[in-house]
């Protein structure tokens, strides 16, 4: 396991020695004490990208792409340690950082190499004699700062279109889950990536996650994370006019109207909800459904919930695993005491689970909660296996109730009836909705929200946007420039 900062083409102490401890969530136990980068070590790192910029911005977009390729394979290869490595760091079920996280984060930097050298600039058509034509730039350094819930998928997702189109990137991962991003650090240097061109110093928000804020040769910082800290790296950014991409925290409505495939939105419903603990910004956290099905929902998907095995997730069973921290549990359980004192029935979970094997790590039951729509468990982000349940009886009421909060993330809809499909996707407030189906990614589709949930893209040709500059060129072909001031016209 890597423990030490990647900096420059290897892997270093930070500068003043300063380490952190990693825990394991399964049961809190030290998993790793690592180096800790600082201010110092933000600066070392912007410099050494800042010296491999042009030559990775003016190499052959072709031999970027091939590179970064070479890079997806070397972590498909990997799956069986990076999986386990992840799994241990997050608390996230092996069966799901195998299945899911690692093979996502292998395609989303295949799918980047294959953009690299077809994300392409235009021709304006302007006045005769003139040629215009637009090129994508690369920024230059972009600063790019990652949470914990999924962290090997978010290194990609911000890594991959970056590094495709012609930056070099110094990210700082989560104090917490650092492991991953060092690891494809490693990868990354073992299939021939230059020197300085990807640095992974993993450090504090208050201290390396601030410095890359305000680092006046970081041209971009992308921030991946909660809404409060966003607020704050937008306001830093601010003051050396560097661009910002956020991506915040959400509520996701899930809406199941009353001719549904019943069984098919409570499976959803479950995934949307209860995947890695619930710990996800487009987790299903409102379920907003049709008072004539609400019974019978109910009954099958808290059977379904209650079924929902947790437990270490290095078993290959497990369908749920710890919260990242012990700090966070408690966090989410305050909901549930909040949800009580304000009128909130629970039927179901709201605890941690009852099996000793377990009693050391930072573990919740899936927890549901009927209450109203306006309460603060209901229009805050809780971040874990919590849902809260609403009744709706006409369409305009679900669509209220499911833009009454400030976040416009991700959202679902249940339903047989292909108008009220539609209709309900455009007035939905966020920037994903999934119909029948819920929390679908893929590397082409844009992923980002609105509101509260912050603004821009990851992935698809939204992401390489982000991370270039278009710049425009005009030339003087054949044309014959007007006399600008003709009393001169002729010296
Ligand atoms: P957080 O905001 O506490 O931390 C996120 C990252 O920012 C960490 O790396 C942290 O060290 C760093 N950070 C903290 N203070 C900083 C500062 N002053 N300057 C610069 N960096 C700083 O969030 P978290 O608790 O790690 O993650 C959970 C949050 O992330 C949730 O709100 C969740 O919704 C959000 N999230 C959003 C998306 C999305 O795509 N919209 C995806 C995943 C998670």
């Amino acid at each position: 396991m890597q423990t030490q900062l990647f900096i420059d083409g290897e892997f270093v102490d930070s500068l003043d020695g300063s380490t952190l401890d990693v825990h394991d969530p399964h049961d809190n136990s030290l998993l790793a004490t690592i180096a800790e980068g600082r201010e110092a070590d933000i600066d070392r790192a912007v410099t050494a990208a800042k010296r491999a910029k042009s030559s990775w911005g003016s190499m052959a977009a072709a031999d970027r792409g091939r590179l970064i390729l070479k890079l997806a394979d070397a972590i498909e290869d990997d799956v069986d340690y990076l999986s386990l490595l992840e799994s241990r760091d997050t608390g996230h079920p092996v069966r799901d950082t195998r299945n899911l996280d690692v093979p996502r984060t292998a395609a989303t930097f295949r799918y980047f190499g294959g953009m690299a050298d077809k994300f392409q600039g235009s021709v304006v058509p302007v006045e005769q004699g003139f040629l215009d034509y637009v090129v994508p730039t690369p920024l230059g350094v972009v600063g790019q700062i990652v949470p914990w819930n999924f962290p090997v998928m978010f290194t990609s997702w911000k890594m991959a279109p970056a590094l495709a189109a012609g930056n070099t990137v110094v990210m700082k991962p989560a104090e917490i889950t650092p492991l991953s991003a060092l690891r494809i650090a490693e990868l990354a240097a073992e299939v021939g990536f230059p020197a300085g061109v990807i640095n992974v110093v993993p450090g504090y928000g208050a201290t390396a996650g601030q410095r890359i804020v305000d680092h006046p040769d970081i041209a971009k910082v992308s921030f991946t994370g909660s809404t409060a800290v966003g607020r704050q790296v937008a306001r830093g950014a601010a003051e050396s006019l560097k661009q910002v991409h956020l991506e915040l925290g959400g509520k996701g409505a899930n809406i199941v109207f009353p001719d549904a495939n019943i069984i098919a939105a409570v499976n959803g419903t479950a995934f949307g909800i209860f995947h890695n603990q619930g710990q996800a910004c487009i987790a299903a956290s409102r379920l907003i459904i049709h008072e004539s099905i609400a019974e019978e929902f109910l009954e099958k998907f808290v059977a379904l919930a209650a079924s929902i095995k947790v437990g270490d997730p290095k078993d290959p069973s497990t369908e749920m695993g710890p919260l990242t921290t012990p700090m966070h549990r408690d966090r989410v359980l305050s909901y549930v005491e909040q949800s009580i004192t304000e009128g909130g029935e629970v039927l179901l979970g709201g605890r941690a689970p009852s099996n000793p094997a377990l009693a050391l790590g930072s573990y919740i039951e899936p927890t549901i909660v009927r209450i109203s729509s306006d309460s603060r468990a209901a229009c805050e982000e809780v971040f874990g296996p919590f849902m809260t349940v609403h009744t709706f009886s006409t369409d305009e009421q679900a669509l209220e109730i499911a833009n009454s909060v400030d976040y416009g993330l991700g959202g679902g809809l249940w339903t047989r009836d292909l108008s009220r499909a539609h209709k309900t996707a455009r007035e939905l407030n966020a920037g994903m909705v999934w119909i029948n189906s819920y929390k679908r990614v893929n590397p082409g589709s844009p992923f980002g929200g609105m509101g509260s949930s912050g603004y821009g893209r990851e992935m698809g040709f939204e992401a390489m946007r982000e991370y270039t500059e278009p710049k425009a060129i005009w030339v003087n072909v054949d044309a014959q420039l007007p006399p600008f001031y003709p009393r001169n016209a002729n010296g």
